[in-house]
């Protein structure tokens, strides 16, 4: 028996593809665009004229937005949780978690990334890419909503037969009515601070669809005014 594709599901595949297509078209000028930009800088920075850098730090702060929402918009297109699929495999997540902390620390140079693991492996049967994603994710979340208390701390423990990932932050923290609501799709909490970071309110929904297809847990505690600890454990 063949599966039937109904007039509607043809549709949502059809504005599926071409988001994809139109996000990719977008992204290469954009990432040349940006290369062009540093290099200026460079150049700028080397001869001395040193009042054009503002300028050009400007631009390439809101080229970072646009790219952000991008890689939101190819989420919505490429991952609907009925289609998030997860690879399971071995791998030593006190690795994964090093290797997160060290590209963070790399793209954002203002901030203390602080990594909490034990000195021995621990080793996870997981989808290691998806993994990679809900770290990133946290941690991206963390130097966004962090305001002006730079410090972050990623955490990876086991607990009794869990391995628990804990990316803690010092930002405003979640008042207790949101902390539900900002799991659910495209939900952002209103408030300033949220309107000035660029997002679609998807990735902690896409970092819950991943960690229910592991069949393990995720959420946050927070404290308003001292800051958030988004963690999640694997079984
Ligand atoms: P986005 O960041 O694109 O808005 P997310 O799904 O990642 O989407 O987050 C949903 C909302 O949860 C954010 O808009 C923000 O209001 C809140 N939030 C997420 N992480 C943090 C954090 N570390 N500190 C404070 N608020 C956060």
């Amino acid at each position: 028996m063949t599966d039937q594709v109904t007039p509607e599901e043809d549709k949502i595949k059809r504005i599926e593809n071409f988001m994809c297509l139109a996000v990719h078209e977008i992204k290469t000028p954009l990432t040349v665009l940006k290369a062009y930009l540093q290099m200026h800088l460079m150049e700028i920075q080397r001869t001395g004229m040193e009042r054009f850098v503002p300028v050009l730090e400007k631009m390439d702060f809101q080229l970072n937005k646009i790219q952000t929402l991008l890689c939101d918009l190819q989420d919505i297109a490429q991952h609907r949780p009925e289609d998030i699929y997860c690879l399971m495999n071995k791998f030593d997540a006190c690795e994964l978690v090093s290797r997160c902390a060290e590209s963070s620390a790399a793209a954002n140079p203002g901030f203390t990334i602080e990594l909490e693991v034990p000195d021995y492996a621990l080793i996870v049967r997981a989808d290691q890419e998806r993994i990679e994603q809900v770290v990133h994710n946290l941690l991206n979340n963390a130097v966004k909503y962090s305001g002006q208390n730079k410090y972050i701390k990623l955490s990876c423990t086991k607990v009794d037969d869990h391995m628990r990932i804990a990316v803690t932050d010092k930002g405003k923290g979640i008042p207790p009515q949101e902390r539900e609501r900002i799991f659910q799709q495209f939900y952002r909490i209103q408030c300033p601070d949220t309107k000035i970071q660029p997002g679609l309110g998807l990735g902690l929904f896409i970092c819950l669809e991943i960690i229910n297809k592991h069949k393990g847990q995720i959420g946050v505690n927070s404290v308003e005014g001292e800051g958030s600890e988004f963690w999640f454990w694997l079984p």
